[in-house]
């Protein structure tokens, strides 16, 4: 792996003997040489400018690398059951449910939130639901066909 910061410090030691050599071809008025030196001189700067971005992009670059990972490392153990994901190991559950369309539409685990009635679930990010969990599926689908709920008339 590259080390920026050793560039970063290269570059600036750069400027430093620049500033040095600029000062000694000043003293013995060289005045050619002492132009071609500011030309350099500020083409260092630039390339200062331009380390300063590539650091930015690079942090950037691994932070969206970390969530790749987690996401991929979150979809090993996401396992679809009961209209939900959730994250399965060694064949348990230990975290859901979750909201699918919020992970199928942008690889977000959001879980759902339980409604005042057992069984039913909505996901307070894409406002989708209701999701019908648990073994009380029967009267889940009674309060359904019901009418809206409370959930709904808030929207
Ligand atoms: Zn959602």
């Amino acid at each position: 792996m590259v080390n920026i910061g050793a560039i970063t410090t290269a570059v600036s030691g750069s400027v430093g003997v620049l500033k040095e050599i600029g000062s000694i071809a000043k003293r013995a008025g060289n005045r050619e040489i002492n132009e071609h030196l500011l030309d350099l001189q500020q083409r260092i700067i630039e390339v200062q400018g331009l380390l300063t971005e590539l650091i930015s992009e690079n942090e950037t670059l691994r932070r969206r690398i970390a969530e790749l990972e987690n996401a991929a490392k979150t979809e090993g153990e996401l396992k679809f059951e009961e209209s939900a994901y959730w994250m399965v190991r060694d064949g348990k559950r230990f975290d859901g449910p979750l909201c699918p369309n919020c992970w199928d539409d942008k690889r977000k685990s959001v879980h759902l939130t339980p409604n005042e009635s057992r069984g039913l679930y909505y996901c307070g990010v894409c406002k989708s639901g209701p999701f019908i969990i648990g073994e009380d599926k029967r009267a889940s689908i009674a309060f359904v066909s019901s009418g809206p709920s409370k959930f709904n008339e808030v929207l």
